[in-house]
């Protein structure tokens, strides 16, 4: 587990490093600005000083943080400090029990920050939230946390102040607390002093100088109202003040700043809290807390949220917090038509207090908590806040070299701080934050976020759904459609249900289809609304005669150059430089072995190289390779430039797929090319003419058929699908989409990145050790952690399972949605990466990480569905076809 006591073990082996206060050097530096520094730390609120003290940690000392005002007067000050750890991504969940831990440490060290072990309650008010309740139930058991149900009366019992009446269930945390946010800023600035840092207080940073080194644009130096820093490295913690400062350097951080508030009670409490002491007290603390002495006498009671009502409470001494997510947000100093422009002496200050924004949440949290209705109100804290289009963090080092970002914690910064410090110290010092952070890579961002009206849509969007059921594959409303395939309207007039991806509009099934599929495949549950009897139909077409799928928005890539073949061969696992019209699949790995990214690589040209990845992936593919591809020796040379070009020309062809037994028939009637196997064989690609259409063919599937991607430049496209459309008519074609091609590449066992392989998965675990060429001339990225792994021989794989079937005929299946517990004898093994109900095996079936010993076929296991343990099997893979005769046609 990462996040733990001293040194813990990652996943994939690597330590990490102990959890220590910074070693204090002879005498702390003065805080005096240096004219040179290795790492400039750009804000001093928590987020800041966490990076700066892990920084201090590791052991780098030459660290400067600089804040324009004083420590703690962002977003910080204002805060609830409430700190909870539970979240839907498992990255985020470990960096959070990693911020526990470590504030813990700090509240037994020299300066404690306040920490307030009261566990916290969730309450279900509605049967949906219960189900979500229970499901987190079963993911906080992947991560060891004491994560509880407990009933609406024990949540009125251990919250006294609670109005049971509509409340369906809860659960409790003990471990989660509250955290006095300026203490724990204060904390890590006075750690990060001790180890090294120097804090330099009211000095404002007003620009970044950059220089251009292998092609890419890199920090230089930091210019202030005091002075300039020469640097290597500058880490943008400036909250909301992120994107102008990483405007600086012409970076787009898509943050936006709304205004967040909460009000604090009079005194509320006394009564309760005189009536609980003594022999009560435990009831209150819950077992954790009742032999706990940090607090005293002081009884504290955990903090409430009620999502269906949109609010939480914390207690503050004999008062109560009160806040919540309204429905209509209000932006602060950005507009829809310009960036954030926050005055330049907002530091230290609130906004006033909006009764108005406030009414909806005042009102419901006096249905919960009926004494609020009668509560003075103290105050009402309305603050600032960084908040991102879709709720993530913003980490990372952005397209400019050396200038990270930490930012946008979206309202849980004082939980996340701790976690977010840790990661940044390792991927500056190492290159790597050693843990899967896709969702709060700065890089996933496309450029449609360069616009400001689009993200604050988007960001407003996310803000009035923040306390929605998060059901997995929930669709966004806002800013759509954006991006369209040429052939958007023709779907449209098919029934398209579109899903969005990356601004993409993309089909997800054809109502059309509805009537000739299966509704009594509906599956039980959740996974029923991802379900439409479409989508069986779409799937037997694929199978039985041919699917025609539209893919315009797969992200493509563009690589040329003198240096581009061995630069794909440093940075691909598989041979890919094997000349014009080869296709390789193949995995770009980080030092560690862990997969960066899972895409292929076609020869197009003497020097060029065309790369087909993931719709979400195109920017953050992109931007590793840039990263890679500027890389630069100690001794100052740059390894691959000039020589290396990279573009990204997603827009610029259309994508469509033909794939099913009859996909060869359709082809062959509509080109001059020779599309028998022998002349046209799997995993090669031609230019060939399809109906008078200049057509890339790519004899390559992701479902397992025979077939293939045909991409053409996108004027081209509605020409080309029409002719595509009219030829496969005879031949039962059905146009199909991607939950089509999601339940066929579960049978077949295609991985998808950031699910089933992630920078935390090895090839050899993810059962790609096919693609992994260890004695290739030259090496490659990531060979010598294989090698080690391989001589240490894996210790888990990614297992196929198959759900025990429904116990009566009829029933609907059980069907898992992703991030279920997997156990085995009793204990908890591992965690669905993927799954989903495969029509031709007609099986449920999910994909998971297993400790070897249960990687046998045959293999009893179970799995954790909204609470219930479902019955599974481990099984060979692939389910279908698994000697790849349909592929090949
Ligand atoms: C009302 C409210 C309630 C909240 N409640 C919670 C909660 O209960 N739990 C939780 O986890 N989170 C909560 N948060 C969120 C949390 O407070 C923030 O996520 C966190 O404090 C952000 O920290 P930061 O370091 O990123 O930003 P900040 O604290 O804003 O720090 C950024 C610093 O950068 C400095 N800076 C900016 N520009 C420059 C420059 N050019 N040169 C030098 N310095 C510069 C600023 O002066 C500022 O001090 C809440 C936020 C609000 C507003």
């Amino acid at each position: 587990m990462w996040a733990g006591a001293d040194a813990a073990v990652q996943g994939d082996g690597a330590t990490v490093r102990p959890v220590s206060h910074p070693t204090p050097p002879a005498a702390l530096l003065p805080d005096v600005l240096p004219a040179r520094a290795r790492v400039v730390v750009i804000g001093g609120g928590v987020g800041g000083t966490s990076v700066a003290y892990h920084l201090a940690e590791a052991g780098e000392r030459d660290v400067v943080l600089l804040e324009r005002s004083e420590l703690t007067s962002g977003s910080t000050f204002h805060s609830a400090g409430l700190v909870g750890q539970l979240r839907a991504d498992p990255t985020l969940t470990r960096m959070n029990m990693y911020s526990v831990e470590l504030y813990r440490r700090l509240q037994a060290a020299d300066t404690p920050p306040g920490w307030t072990e009261s566990g916290s309650i969730k309450l279900a008010s509605t049967p949906q939230r219960l189900e979500e309740i229970r499901r987190q139930l079963a993911w906080a058991e992947v991560f060891g946390l004491p994560l509880v149900e407990i009933s609406p009366a024990e949540a009125a019992e251990r919250f006294p102040l609670m109005d049971p009446t509509g409340v369906v269930g809860a659960c409790f945390l003990p471990s989660d607390g509250s955290i006095d946010p300026s203490s724990l800023t204060q904390a890590l600035a006075a750690g990060a002093r001790a180890g090294g840092v120097r804090v330099v207080e009211r000095t404002r940073v007003l620009g970044i100088d950059t220089e251009v080194v292998a092609r890419r644009p890199r920090v230089r130096r930091v210019r202030t109202d005091a002075g300039d820093v020469e640097c290597e490295v500058v880490v943008d913690c400036g909250g909301m003040f992120a994107a102008q400062i990483a405007r600086m350097v012409g970076v787009r951080v898509p943050i936006v700043p709304m205004a967040h508030q909460y009000l604090v009670t009079g005194p509320i409490l006394g009564p309760i809290l005189g009536s609980k002491k003594g022999s009560n007290r435990g009831s209150i603390l819950g077992p954790n807390l009742g032999s706990s002495t940090e607090h005293g006498d002081r009884v504290v009671m955990p903090s409430l949220r009620d999502p269906d009502l949109l609010v939480y409470y914390r207690q503050e001494v004999d008062a109560l917090v009160m806040g919540g997510y309204e429905r209509h947000p209000a932006p602060w100093a950005a507009t829809a038509a310009s960036f954030d422009e926050i005055p330049a002496d907002f530091n230290g200050r609130l906004l006033p207090a909006d009764w108005e924004r406030m009414e909806e949440i005042m009102t419901n949290s006096q249905l919960r908590v009926p004494a609020m209705a009668d509560a003075p109100v103290r105050s009402i804290i309305n603050g600032p806040e960084a908040f991102t289009p879709d709720n993530e963090f913003c980490l990372g080092e952005t397209p400019v070299g050396g200038f990270f970002v930490a930012a946008g914690f979206c309202a849980h910064g004082i939980a996340g701080a701790g976690g977010i410090g840790k990661v940044m110290a390792s991927w500056i010092l190492d290159g790597d934050p050693g843990l899967d952070l896709w969702h709060m890579d700065v890089t996933r961002f496309g450029p449609a976020y360069a616009s400001p009206s689009y993200t604050l849509a988007r960001t407003l969007e996310t803000y009035r759904t923040y306390y929605d059921i998060a059901y997995p594959g929930r669709e966004r409303a806002s800013a759509r459609p954006l991006r369209t395939s040429p052939v958007y309207r023709w779907h449209a007039e098919q029934g398209a249900v579109m899903g969005e991806k990356a601004g993409w509009e993309r089909v997800n099934y054809y109502a059309s289809n509805d009537p000739d599929g299966r509704v009594d495949l509906t599956p039980a549950g959740w996974a029923a609304r991802l379900f439409s009897p479409a989508v069986e139909a779409e799937h037997r077409a694929g199978r039985e005669s041919v699917g025609l799928f539209d893919e315009t928005s797969f992200a493509k890539l563009l690589i040329s150059g003198p240096r581009a073949a061995a630069f794909l061969e440093w940075v691909c696992d598989n041979r890919v430089a094997r000349g014009t019209g080869d296709i390789t699949y193949t995995q770009l790995l980080n030092a560690r072995g862990g997969i960066e990214a899972d895409l292929t690589v076609t020869g197009v040209g003497e020097e060029e190289f065309f790369l087909v990845t993931g719709t979400a992936y195109g920017s953050h593919d992109a931007a590793w390779l840039r990263r890679q591809a500027a890389v630069v020796a100690p001794d100052g040379t740059a390894r691959w430039q000039p020589g290396v070009r990279i573009e990204d020309v997603t827009g610029q062809y259309v994508c469509f797929a033909l794939w099913g037994p009859r996909a060869r028939d359709v082809l062959a009637g509509l080109t001059p090319a020779d599309v028998a196997d022998a002349a046209f064989p799997f995993m090669t690609a031609q230019e060939i003419t399809v109906a008078d259409v200049p057509v890339r063919a790519l004899r390559v599937t992701f479902v397992g058929e025979l077939g293939w991607e045909l991409y053409a430049s996108s004027e081209y496209g509605m020409a080309l699908w029409s002719a595509l459309w009219r030829a496969g008519q005879p031949f039962g074609m059905r146009a199909c989409g991607y939950r089509a091609i999601e339940s066929m590449r579960l049978e077949k066992g295609y991985r998808v990145w950031s699910a089933d392989v992630t920078p935390e998965t090895t090839p050899f675990e993810a059962g790609l050790g096919f693609c992994v060429k260890l004695d290739k001339p030259g090496g490659f990225l990531g060979a010598d952690a294989l090698r080690a792994a391989k001589a240490a021989g894996r210790s888990r794989g990614l297992a196929c399972l198959v759900l025990d079937g429904p116990a009566t005929p009829g029933e609907a299946p059980a069907v898992v949605l992703g991030g279920e517990p997997v156990r085995a004898d009793g204990a908890v093994a591992g965690q669905v990466t993927s799954g989903g109900y495969g029509f031709t095996v007609q099986a449920s079936i999910a994909y998971a990480y297993l400790p070897i010993a249960l990687l046998a076929p045959g293999t009893r296991v179970e799995v954790n569905l909204f609470g219930t343990w479902a019955g599974a099997q481990v099984v060979k893979g692939p389910l279908l076809d698994p000697a790849g005769k349909r592929l090949r046609g």
